[in-house]
């Protein structure tokens, strides 16, 4: 059933999803510092990190674990605490809370009761480091970290090799070149940019292909965040011989003529007409 929340305009307990710095504290918005000092509790991942940002800004509040090894436990804990009237701010280590960090159960349970879940907006990696990356900026598939295990990642890549989107990934220094490495092998060379220390003192931007960056990743420290062209491939036929012909058939049924019919499913697919005509024909001279 359809739900709709008037954030603003109804009296139900709200769980603010507050951003946070991802370096410099001087992208702690005033809004984010006023509704952690007004809430009922925090809920954050790590709450000796988040006590530092909390002093910082004077804020003095009660504050909560919400952390990835306890967050369906806490997730319930959250919506008691919701259910009891009180008002709720969930903060991450740094950027989105749900972004690569938890919080997706909690906002699906919360919304699910019909609680105000509403966004506190603020400094995100991904964002700083698509926009600054010179790469096109839409459409643009966040990734996020890949897995860590090698043929999964592999996997990954694979699937989305294809995609025309530009591809923002995370990674954690340490595994940096190897992840550069195996986009290179599975991507091919192409345009990427390494953004790193993103707001921070250090921040750099190394903008080149994947070849470039293999042979500058061995050093770099911080954290990054890199974003990789799409695919400029031709677009690849991906659908069977099966699909063509059904395709074929539906579109004739719908009322139009065999070759308009061919000439669309050539659009779509990418393929010549003479191949699909070819195809289609020998096709129907097998089955019937
Ligand atoms: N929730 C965060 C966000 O909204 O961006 C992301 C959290 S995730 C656990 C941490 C990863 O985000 C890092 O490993 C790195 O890939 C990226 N990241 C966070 N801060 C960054 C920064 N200042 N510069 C570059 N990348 C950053």
């Amino acid at each position: 059933m359809l739900k709709r929340q008037k954030s603003f305009e109804n009296e139900m307990p709200t769980c603010y999803i507050v951003a946070t710095p991802i370096g410099n504290l001087e992208e702690m918005t005033p809004r984010a510092i006023d509704i952690l000092k007004n809430v009922d509790v925090i809920a954050c991942e790590d709450t000796r990190h988040t006590q530092k940002l909390l002093k910082h800004f004077n804020i003095e509040n009660k504050v909560i674990s919400h952390h990835d090894h306890n967050e369906r436990e806490s997730a319930k804990g959250i919506l008691m605490l919701l259910m009891q009237g009180n008002n709720v701010a969930l903060v991450s280590d740094a950027g989105y809370p749900l972004i690569s960090d938890p919080g997706y159960l909690l906002v699906e349970s919360i919304t699910a009761h019909g609680f105000n879940v509403v966004p506190i907006s603020g400094s995100s990696a991904l964002l700083a480091g698509l926009v600054a990356s010179g790469l096109i900026t839409q459409p643009f598939l966040f990734q996020g970290f890949l897995p860590t295990n090698d043929k999964e990642a592999r996997g990954v890549l694979t699937r989305i090799r294809h995609y025309e989107a530009t591809i923002v990934l995370y990674e954690a220094p340490h595994r940096i070149e190897k992840t550069l490495k195996m986009c290179l092998e599975v991507m091919g060379d192409r345009k990427a940019t390494l953004a790193r220390e993103l707001t921070k003192k250090h921040e750099e931007f190394l903008r080149g292909t994947l070849f470039e960056l293999v042979e500058e990743a061995k050093d770099l420290k911080g954290e990054m965040v890199l974003i990789i062209e799409g695919s400029k491939a031709e677009k690849e036929p991906d659908i069977s011989m099966m699909d063509i012909r059904t395709h074929i058939e539906e579109l004739i049924q719908s009322g139009l003529s065999a070759k308009d019919a061919i000439k669309q499913i050539a659009k779509m697919t990418g393929m010549s007409k003479n191949e699909i005509y070819t195809m289609y024909h020998n096709e129907n001279n097998v089955n019937h």
